[in-house]
């Protein structure tokens, strides 16, 4: 069996007292979407920020194609690409810009061709030389897909990459997540839309005050509850975490 591409061995992340993440084991397979369930301040982004590079575990160890994140973080960083939960975007510059500076940024060789080609796939070619900050909603959320890629990752983190997004632009970015693992890319995407990780994953990990109640494939979930939607079993699991069977 080939080696994980993501593999994070007993990830413990504390802030002062508080413990972000608690003990997390968790291996990502080539070619899969994970998604990564859970409430808002479960920790997702916090581990995300942890195997990119934007924030340090407190002890355990994360490794990307076997590569370790802090003693070879050059090496894994060029392996991951992260769509990052807020929208940030240069409002002067304009898209072909944004993406020949985020090349010089992930230290790859500026592209016209490679910055084309993304601002095609991506549907940004008409709005090339526009103003970042005149572009709708959408635009920009396609525009920060395109920057995460410019280094070619072997490994993207969508963080919430539909939050507050509408419903035709939810399915828009649904299908460019397909079309990126047909291209080869494994995907792991933290999502609180349940339907998302319904449609998507492959595996289903649910992540509740910083602890990983359950990782498995969403076919041995489903078929493990005959009948019951995820979002029924991901609210048993939750309440049964905190306590509150019943609520
Ligand atoms: P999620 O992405 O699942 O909504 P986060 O990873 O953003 O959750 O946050 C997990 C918890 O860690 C929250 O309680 C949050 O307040 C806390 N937290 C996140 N970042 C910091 C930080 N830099 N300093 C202190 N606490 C933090
Ligand atoms: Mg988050």
């Amino acid at each position: 069996m080939k080696p994980p591409v993501l593999r994070c061995r007993h990830v413990t992340k504390r802030y002062g007292n508080f413990t972000a993440l608690q003990d997390l084991s968790l291996e990502v397979y080539e070619g899969e979407i994970f998604a990564l369930l859970g409430p808002n301040g479960a920790g997702k982004s916090t581990l995300i920020h942890c195997i990119t590079g934007l924030a340090k575990q407190s002890s355990g160890s994360i490794e990307v194609l076997g590569f370790d994140t802090i003693r070879d973080f050059r090496t894994t960083r060029r392996l991951v690409g992260l769509v990052p939960q807020e929208i940030n975007y240069d409002p002067f510059f304009t898209p072909l810009e944004s993406l020949t500076i985020q090349m010089g940024l992930m230290g790859v060789e500026p592209s016209r061709e490679r910055a084309d080609t993304l601002l095609k796939t991506f549907a940004l070619d008409d709005k090339r030389d526009a103003y970042t900050r005149t572009l709708s909603g959408g635009m920009k959320r396609r525009l920060l897909v395109a920057k995460s890629l410019v280094h070619e990752p072997r490994l993207l983190f969508l963080d919430e990459p539909t939050a507050g997004v509408d419903v035709e632009l939810r399915r828009e970015l649904w299908q460019e997540v397909e079309g990126l693992r047909a291209a080869g890319t494994t995907i792991v995407l933290t999502t609180h839309y349940i339907e998302e990780a319904e449609r998507l994953a492959d595996r289903i990990g649910i992540l509740h005050k910083g602890e990983l109640l359950l990782v498995e494939s969403r076919s041995s979930l489903m078929g493990r509850h005959d009948g019951r939607s995820l979002e029924e079993i991901y609210l048993e699991l939750i309440r049964k975490a905190d306590g509150r069977p019943d609520a």
